[in-house]
């Protein structure tokens, strides 16, 4: 298991789903570690209890906001972007605010977030977005402006790998498949039809997700760097 003991962790949406895990992983691995959260007081708290983390309301949405937790958090050793929103249906009827919403949450906020966690990250630190095969691969209708947020994310750790490689500092995107959350649960209705797309016909775990995180932040990650790392059963393959 990759250690990392005495590291400064930051989770951006942290209360449940794929953030938790990631949460649980990195205290497991003995980080000093905090995760932000929107809504979910009670579940942030009981993570909080579980793991030692620190939580943090912070709601990515407001960007001077966010900026001023990511800042506060100080040198950190590695940030991983897991908030995020879907919204999906037929974009001639969805509402353009909450599509709007939906970019400030998956877009914009990553990336102030990430150039303010590299303006004090230390030498070799590990800037993680949570993305998805989705931006990759859209093969149902009433998810193109979820997609575009996800194709979005490629362009952005693209760049700032370029931007921070001379510290050592790695940027890179994990893009899950169907993963067992809040957001898309291995019982849903669209179950059936996501594991027809696979070649591994079953969600991840949201552990699944945390161990790649695990090993991205770990000293074995060091070299990968401008990569979309594709944890999906096959859905895009
Ligand atoms: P969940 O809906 O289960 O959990 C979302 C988490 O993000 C919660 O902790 C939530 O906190 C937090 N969050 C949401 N909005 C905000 C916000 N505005 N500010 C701060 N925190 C916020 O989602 P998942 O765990 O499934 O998804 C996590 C990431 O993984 C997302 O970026 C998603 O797009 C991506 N993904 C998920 C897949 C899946 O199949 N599950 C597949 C591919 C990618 P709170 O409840 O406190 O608001």
């Amino acid at each position: 298991m990759v250690d990392f003991t005495g590291k400064n962790v930051l989770v951006l949406g942290g209360s449940r789903g794929i953030g938790a895990a990631l949460v649980r992983r990195f205290a497991q691995g003995g980080a000093r570690l905090a995760f932000t959260y929107a809504g979910s007081k009670d579940a942030a708290e009981a993570l909080a209890a579980e793991t030692g983390a620190e939580a943090v309301r912070s709601d990515s949405a407001d960007r001077d906001a966010l900026i001023r937790t990511v800042a506060g958090r100080g040198a950190l050793d590695a940030i991983v972007i897991s908030a995020g929103t879907v919204v999906l249906g037929d974009p001639l009827t969805l509402d353009p605010d909450a599509v709007d919403r939906m970019i400030d949450v998956n877009v914009r906020a990553p990336y102030h977030a990430a150039v303010e966690a590299a303006r004090r990250m230390n030498d070799n630190g590990r800037i993680i977005v949570i993305g998805s095969v989705n931006g990759d691969r859209m093969p149902f209708a009433g998810a193109a402006a979820y997609a575009l947020t996800k194709s979005a994310m490629q362009g952005m750790v693209r760049g700032l790998a370029r931007d921070f490689g001379a510290r050592g500092i790695t940027v890179n995107s994990i893009q899950p498949g169907p993963t067992d959350s809040d957001m898309n649960p291995a019982d849903g209705p669209m179950a059936e039809t996501m594991h027809g797309f696979m070649a591994i016909k079953r969600h991840a775990r949201a552990s699944e997700i945390a161990e790649l995180a695990a090993f991205l932040a770990g000293p074995h990650g060091a070299m990968i760097t401008g990569s979309m790392q594709t944890i999906d059963g096959g859905f895009g393959a």
